[in-house]
C-alpha cells in the first residue's frame, strides 16, 4: 500500500497554525484549529480497518525490554511502573499515533501579549482524588502532585467568580426556547425566580418549578425497591416527561450534564443516574440508598452509580492549568532524561517540553510519536514484535513484552492472533465521540456582566460553556483581570437522541469526522455572539484564537442498565467485557481506562499497574 495511505510529515499539509509569538519550530501544543484527533492521526488506523496492505517492515533499533502502544496516561503509566518493578535501565520504546503525547491529557498553550494561557485539550481533571487507588495516588505522589500545597495554593483564588457574583447559568437557545437569553442563578436563586426569567412557554416554566419543587411520588403502590428497579430500566427523559408530566424542554435542561459525563443526553441515562447525581423530581419518591458498597471494588468516581455520601466526601476535584496534560508531561519528565525541566506541579506548568528528546537513543525510556502501530505478535516462547508506520514507512522493533496501552475497539486490528471472544469484547464498549474546545478571549467582562462562570446550553451547538477555573500554581495565574484574555471551555457531544447509546456514539463519531474547522467555527461565533452580546461581547474582534480539540474516539464507554445487564453497570463481575477484553496473551498485556471500562484518569493507571503486574510471571 505505502505510497497511498501517506501521512502528511509533521507541519505539512495542517489546517492548525501555530499561535501567535511563538517560534514555529515542533510544539504541539501551541497549534491551534483542528487539534485532538488531527488530520495525519488516524489515516493509517482507518486504512488497516479497511483492509489495506501495508509493505514489508525495515527493521529498526536494538531489542526493548518493553515497547507500549499508546502514549496516554496508561501508556506512560505503564513505562513508569515497569522501569520501578524491573530496574531504571529499562529499554522501553512508546509508541503513539499523535503528534504529542498525553493521548486524550494534552495541553493547549496559548501566547499573547507575551504571556501564556493554558487549557486541558482533554481530561480535565482529578476527580475525587480521595477515591483514588493507592496505585494511582502513589503515582501522582512520586512525580510530584503533592494535594495538600495544591489545595493551599489555590486558597486565595478558588471563589474568585463566587466573589464577583457569577455562578450557574442556563443559555436559552431560541432552536429550543423562546429566544436566546442566559439567564444566571440556575440553582442560586429560588426556582420560581429563575424561571420567571426563561423564555419558555407558560406551561414549560410551571412544570420547570413543579420539577424542582413539588414533593409527589410518581410511582405510588411500588415498594422502595421496586421503584428503584424501575428506575434503573427508566430513561430520565420518560421520566420527567412520560411519568412527571413536563414537556420535553424541562428535561433537556439536564442535557448539558449527561452530556458532559456520558456524552448522550438524558433519554439515554437511567433515572436512577440522575437521582443520584442530585437531578430534581425525586423528592418525594422515598428511594433506598443505593448502598455504598456496590462498586466498591473499583475505586474511583462511578457517575450515576454511587450513592451521593460517597460522591461527595473526600478532597475537592484537582485542576490544573493545562488539566491532566500536568500529569502527562510530568510522567514523561521523570521518564524521559532531559525532555521537560520540572519535577513539580509548580514548575512543570511553565516548562517548556524539548521534543527533540523524546526519542534519543541515549535514553533508557524513548517516545515516539506519528507512529501507529499496526501489528503485535509473539515471536516465539520470549519476544514479541511491533509494526508501525511512521511517516509512511512501517517499520519493525522487538522486545521482551508489550503493553497495549491503546483504545480496546483497535486492539483487534493490530492483535489479530487473540481468541474472537476477546476480539469481540474488546469491540464491546463504544467510545464516545466529545469535542473540547478552546477559545482565547480578549477579555472575560461580559461574563462578569453576565452573573455566570458556567453555563449550560440545552440547545445549543456546544452545550457547556466555562471560564478557566481561577488558579494560581507556581507562576501561572489565571486571569484575576476581567478585561484581560482568558481561556473559555466549550463542549460539544454529537449524539442522536432516540437511539441506543451505542448507536448514538456511532452516529456522533461519523458526523465529527466530517465536519470541518470552518463549521465549529462559525458555530462558536454565532453562540457567543448570541450569548454574550448583549453583555458587550464582539465576537469578530473578541476571539483571538480557536483550538477544536475533536475526540472521536473519546470517553470509555461505561455499561448502562438501559442497554446493558444491570450487574455490568452496578457490580464487577468478571462477565463484563472490559474483564474478558483484558487479559493477558502471553508476552502481551492490555491497559488503557478502557480495561477498566472507567471513562476516568485512576482507572487508566490503575489498569497500567495491572496490566505489568501481569507481565511479572511471564519476563
Ligand atoms: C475530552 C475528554 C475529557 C476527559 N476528561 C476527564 C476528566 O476530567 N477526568 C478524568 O478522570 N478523565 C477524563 N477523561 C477520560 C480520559 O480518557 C482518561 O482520564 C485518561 O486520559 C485516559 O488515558 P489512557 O491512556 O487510558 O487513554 P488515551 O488517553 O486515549 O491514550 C491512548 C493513546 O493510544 C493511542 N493509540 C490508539 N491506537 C494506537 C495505535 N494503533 N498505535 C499507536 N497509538 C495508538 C491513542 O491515539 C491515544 O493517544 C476525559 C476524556 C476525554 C476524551
Amino acid at each position: 500500500m505505502g505510497g497511498a495511505l501517506l501521512p502528511p510529515t509533521f507541519g505539512a499539509g495542517f489546517a492548525a497554525a501555530f499561535a501567535a509569538d511563538e517560534p514555529s519550530c515542533y510544539y504541539p501544543p501551541t497549534l491551534t484549529g483542528m487539534r485532538g484527533s488531527h488530520d495525519g492521526a488516524y489515516e493509517v488506523a482507518h486504512a488497516l480497518r479497511d483492509g489495506a496492505v501495508f509493505r514489508s517492515p525495515q527493521d529498526r533499533d536494538g531489542e526493548y525490554d518493553l515497547v507500549v502502544v499508546g502514549g496516554g496516561i496508561s501508556g506512560l503509566s505503564s513505562a513508569y511502573f515497569f522501569r520501578k518493578r524491573f530496574g531504571r535501565d529499562a529499554r522501553i520504546l512508546i509508541l503513539d499515533n499523535h503528534d504529542d503525547f498525553g493521548g486524550h491529557a494534552k495541553r493547549n498553550e496559548f501566547w499573547h501579549g507575551g504571556r501564556m494561557h493554558l487549557r486541558n485539550g482533554g481530561t480535565l481533571n482529578v476527580e475525587a482524588p480521595s477515591q483514588y487507588s493507592a496505585v494511582a495516588l502513589e503515582l501522582l505522589r512520586e512525580i510530584g502532585i503533592d494535594r495538600t500545597r495544591y489545595y493551599e495554593s489555590i486558597a486565595a483564588v478558588k471563589d474568585r467568580y463566587k466573589d464577583l457574583g457569577m455562578g450557574y447559568g442556563v443559555f436559552f437557545d431560541r432552536r429550543l426556547y423562546g429566544g436566546d437569553k442566559v439567564v444566571a442563578g440556575f440553582g442560586q436563586r429560588s426556582f420560581e425566580e429563575f424561571f420567571a426569567e426563561a423564555p419558555m412557554s407558560a406551561k414549560a416554566r410551571a412544570d420547570a418549578i413543579r420539577l424542582h419543587t413539588a414533593e409527589h411520588d410518581y410511582l405510588p403502590g411500588l415498594s422502595p425497591t421496586e421503584k428503584r428497579e424501575r428506575l434503573v430500566r427508566m430513561s430520565y427523559y420518560d421520566y420527567v416527561v412520560n411519568l412527571v408530566g413536563c414537556e420535553p424542554e424541562v428535561a433537556a435542561l439536564y442535557d448539558p450534564e449527561t452530556h458532559s459525563l456520558f456524552a448522550v443526553g438524558v433519554d439515554a441515562i437511567p433515572a436512577m443516574y440522575g437521582c443520584e447525581m442530585g437531578f430534581p423530581g425525586f423528592g418525594g419518591m422515598a428511594l433506598p440508598e443505593t448502598p455504598p458498597d456496590l462498586l466498591v471494588n473499583e475505586p474511583g468516581g462511578q457517575h450515576g452509580r454511587e450513592n451521593a455520601g460517597r460522591a461527595g466526601s473526600g478532597d475537592p476535584d484537582m485542576y490544573f492549568p493545562d488539566g491532566n496534560a500536568t500529569i502527562t508531561r510530568l510522567l514523561v519528565s521523570a521518564l524521559v532524561p532531559g525532555s521537560i525541566a520540572a519535577s513539580t506541579m509548580e514548575d512543570v506548568v511553565m516548562a517548556r517540553a524539548d521534543y527533540g528528546r523524546l526519542d534519543d537513543e541515549a535514553n533508557g525510556v524513548r517516545i515516539r510519536l506519528n507512529s501507529t502501530a499496526i501489528r503485535v505478535e509473539e515471536k516465539g516462547s520470549d519476544r514479541i514484535s511491533v509494526t508501525y508506520v511512521k511517516d509512511g514507512r512501517p517499520a519493525r522493533v522487538r522486545g521482551r513484552a508489550a503493553v497495549l496501552a491503546c483504545w480496546h475497539p483497535v486492539i483487534p486490528w493490530i492483535c489479530p492472533d487473540l481468541p474472537d471472544e476477546q476480539k469481540q469484547a474488546l469491540n464491546d464498549g463504544e467510545k464516545s465521540p466529545v469535542v473540547y474546545t478552546s477559545v482565547l478571549l480578549s477579555k472575560w467582562r461580559p461574563l462578569v456582566d453576565a452573573r455566570v462562570s458556567y453555563v449550560g446550553a440545552p440547545g445549543g451547538y456546544h452545550t457547556s460553556v466555562s471560564l478557566s477555573t481561577p488558579l494560581a500554581l507556581g507562576e501561572y495565574a489565571t486571569a484575576d483581570n476581567p478585561d484581560q484574555p482568558i481561556v473559555l471551555g466549550m463542549g460539544r457531544y454529537p449524539c442522536k437522541p432516540g437511539l441506543s447509546r451505542r448507536e448514538q456514539h456511532r452516529a456522533g463519531r461519523a458526523e465529527l469526522l466530517t465536519t470541518t474547522f470552518e463549521t465549529f467555527e462559525n458555530e462558536i461565533r454565532a453562540q457567543l455572539d448570541a450569548m454574550f452580546g448583549p453583555h458587550g461581547l464582539d465576537a469578530e474582534s473578541d476571539i483571538l484564537a480557536i483550538t477544536v480539540n475533536r475526540w472521536p474516539h473519546g470517553y470509555t464507554y461505561s455499561y448502562n442498565p438501559l442497554f446493558d445487564p444491570v450487574e455490568w453497570a452496578y457490580t464487577t463481575t468478571d462477565e463484563r467485557p472490559n474483564v474478558i477484553a483484558r487479559q493477558r496473551h502471553g508476552r502481551i498485556t492490555i491497559a488503557n481506562a478502557d480495561a477498566a471500562a472507567s471513562p476516568h484518569t485512576d482507572a487508566a493507571i490503575s489498569e497500567a499497574w495491572r496490566a505489568v503486574s501481569e507481565l511479572a510471571t511471564v519476563i
